[in-house]
């Protein structure tokens, strides 16, 4: 159940009714929005209803939401979340598209690419500072220098940025530079570093870990919104199965599920759903007719010397193709990209 608060309520009135509900036994957690308090509570339902909390004072109304993620739930809001990072409206009629290499390399690399998808519609640049390597010998990214370089470059060409985070050193640093967190699939279960994004007061794209449920992804953007953080993006970006001809298995059911589970905005990321770059403008053709509200894409300017990821990164000439075909797919399903 969620308890909304009238905005602007004295904290006295949100005590009154999380003491009631203690005392009856239920487990209270007030989620401090930037709006208006909610109360989250978990206990018996029937036993819920007897105590009319509505009737409190403070209380604006009461939702019923039998789903575990609660806030993240349809049940608790019925209209689509829209997300806005700089000029991009994640979850709008726009497909949202953000690209950009793997890991950002040099000023000369991010710049190339920069202005190439920018030119093709693209809004949000991304590019890796900090850099989650199965091998520790792997290029790790250029840290706080690359964070500069996205900023930089993000502002010669208007585009807005984001970049990951892994640790809260990297998040302090980040929130100094960037526009959008990305929480990476190898995180996706970190719940202190969930919290800690969810506080820090910026939108955030949460990938799917690779081997989550869907009800462990949602309840994963559950512990970012808990921290009053409601600007959640999900990212479908392939999970472990049996099939090892590619990088991850794109699951795309996953995303009209989750729509219609969440009313959080979902996007796609082909490039690490397939891990190679022949599949990855047909999988985000079918991502954006399955309904995404965006795409994250990896673009290089010489894919064969990308120091990370460089067999499923998309060429320049690629990434401005791949521009046109979703311009065609996004109209035919009713929506603009
Ligand atoms: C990335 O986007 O560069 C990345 C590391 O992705 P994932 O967390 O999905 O593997
Ligand atoms: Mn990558």
């Amino acid at each position: 159940m969620l308890v909304v608060m009238k905005k602007g309520v004295p904290a006295e009135q949100v005590e009154a009714v999380s003491e009631k509900l203690v005392s009856r036994g239920f487990l209270v957690y007030p989620v401090y929005g930037a709006e208006r308090v909610v109360i989250s509570v978990s206990g018996d339902l029937e036993a819920f209803k007897l105590l009319a909390v509505e009737k409190m004072p403070g209380v604006e109304r009461v939702v019923v939401v039998r789903r575990p993620y609660k806030l993240a739930s349809r049940e608790a809001k019925e209209e689509d979340t829209v997300v806005r990072v700089g000029r991009a409206l994640i979850g709008g009629n726009q497909v949202v598209v953000m690209a950009g290499p793997c890991a950002v390399e040099s000023r000369e690399q991010l710049t190339a690419v920069a202005q190439l998808i920018c030119r093709s519609g693209a809004l949000i640049l991304r590019g890796g500072a900090f850099k989650p390597r199965t091998s520790p010998y792997s290029f790790q990214g250029l840290k706080e220098k690359g964070l500069q370089l996205l900023a930089e470059v993000a502002r010669e060409t208007g585009l807005a940025t984001i970049s990951e985070v892994v640790d809260e050193y990297s998040l302090q640093l980040a929130v100094q530079y960037v526009d959008m967190l990305q929480v990476g699939a190898r995180n996706m279960q970190n719940f202190r570093l969930l919290q800690a994004v969810g506080r820090a007061g910026k939108p955030v794209l949460l990938k799917r870990g690779m081997s989550a449920t869907v009800e462990e992804w949602l309840m994963a953007a559950e512990y970012i919104m808990a921290e009053g953080n409601e600007q959640v993006v999900l990212c479908e970006r392939g999970i472990r199965t049996f099939e090892n001809s590619t990088r991850n298995t794109l699951d795309l059911s996953a995303v009209p599920l989750v729509k219609s589970l969440s009313h959080l905005p979902v996007v796609v990321d082909p490039s690490h759903a397939t891990g190679d770059r022949r599949l990855v403008i047909p999988m985000a053709r079918a991502a954006v007719a399955a309904g995404a509200d965006g795409l994250l894409v990896e673009v290089h300017p010489d894919p064969a010397r990308a120091l990370c990821d460089g067999p499923q990164s998309l060429t320049l000439a690629q990434f401005s193709y791949l521009m046109e075909e979703l311009r065609a797919v996004a109209a035919a399903v009713g929506r603009a990209a």
